[in-house]
């Protein structure tokens, strides 16, 4: 939970205000800079190698949020970028300090960036968004709009998607289809992280610190009132995808184990099938044996099949405690789950992991 800061210890205390004013005036020009008020809006962004698209993704998100007329802040994660991303995000922040910067120590994937930017944003509403453009920051007031409404989460639902390989369209949609069957948590079909979340369910999701994070199931989880917002999600503007199909793998498989037993069930189900199946062949073995003097298993190849299919799907079962079994090692392990090597622009304590 981020502890108390300055600005709120100050905000308490308003008779101080001008007592302390010779003070305040000799403080540092970041802190003088600062309103004292937290900003109404927060934009988180994770970074990782696009330094062809910064610059317009600042120009797109200040163009979009700036009429609003109230304060806001842009959190940039870099996670790990090898381009010159962090340089053009401290450019962006030397030239408008509601630019905030967190630099991971190395990559350590989006979904801990993401987790890293709503960690430190001190906005009323948060909004996570992909700074590759392809989701459009103009639909953030939109957003904001149903949030006055009285909505705590709303989520961009992905209408239209352009630029996409019909491999990813199809997977994708095989994926949210299970997920949402197979878990008891219903996930929207065809949302990302795209979204606007009140501080309350900011809050919520700070408290959770699992290491396998898969944010858009944690932030239906939670509950809350929630909403989409339909939009339509652009080709990526320059730069590639970071996802290539291992990591979509793991990030699917991740998805399954945060919310769901059934894998692990299989066994059981299997097992009960299999034995049913078993049961009746060697009944039915026995009988033909018996009354016509058939030999109805006759042969190393049956042996070999049997043995084989039994000891594949066994592996199989092994290997899916597996997948549940590293990630419970990776959680009692309590490592932090990322690594912050520089903040720039916040003010008072980081907050507490
Ligand atoms: N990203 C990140 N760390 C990673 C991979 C991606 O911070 O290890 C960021 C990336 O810069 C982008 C967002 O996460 O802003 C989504 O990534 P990408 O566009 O590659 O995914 P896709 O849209 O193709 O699913
Ligand atoms: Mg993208």
């Amino acid at each position: 939970m981020p502890s108390t800061s300055f600005r709120e210890v100050q905000g308490k205390a308003p008779v101080m205000s001008s007592i302390a004013e010779p003070l305040r005036q000799s403080l540092p020009r970041q802190q003088l800079h600062a309103p004292d008020e937290r900003p109404t809006f927060s934009i988180v962004a994770p970074v990782y190698n696009e330094q062809e698209l910064l610059p317009e993704f600042y120009r797109r998100v200040v163009a979009a949020i700036e009429p609003l007329g109230e304060p806001f802040e842009i959190v940039l994660v870099n996670d790990g970028s090898r381009d010159r991303s962090i340089e053009i995000m401290h450019e962006l922040h030397e030239r408008d300090p509601r630019v905030k910067i967190l630099n991971f120590s190395r990559n350590f994937g989006h979904q801990l960036a993401i987790t890293a930017g709503t960690d430190y944003a001190r906005g009323q509403a948060v909004a996570v968004i992909d700074s590759d453009l392809q989701d459009p920051p103009e639909v953030i007031p939109q957003m904001i709009e149903r949030w006055r409404e009285g909505y705590q989460v709303i989520y961009g639902v992905r209408a239209e998607r352009e630029g996409e390989t019909a491999f990813k369209l199809a997977t994708a949609s095989v994926f949210y289809r299970i997920i949402r069957r197979i878990t008891n948590v219903n996930i929207p079909v065809d949302t990302g992280d795209f979204r606007l979340m009140d501080r309350k369910v900011v809050d919520a999701l700070a408290s959770m610190r699992e290491h396998h994070r898969f944010m858009r199931g944690l932030s239906v989880w939670v509950g809350f009132k929630q909403v989409g917002v339909p939009y339509k999600r652009d080709a990526r503007k320059a730069g590639e995808t970071k996802y290539p199909l291992s990591k979509m793998l793991k990030f699917a498989m991740d998805g399954i184990t945060a919310f769901s037993y059934l894998p692990l069930q299989l066994a059981t189900y299997l097992g009960f099938t299999i034995a049913a199946v078993s049961a009746i062949g060697i009944v039915l073995a026995i009988i033909l044996r018996l009354a016509t003097g058939i030999n109805a298993l006759e042969g190393q190849a049956t042996t070999l099949v049997a043995v084989l299919f039994l000891g594949s799907i066994q592996l199989i079962v092994f290997g899916i405690f597996g997948e549940y079994l590293g990630r419970i090692y990776d959680e009692v392990k309590r490592r932090p789950l990322y690594i912050v090597s520089e903040a720039l622009g916040f003010e008072g304590e980081a907050p507490q992991k």
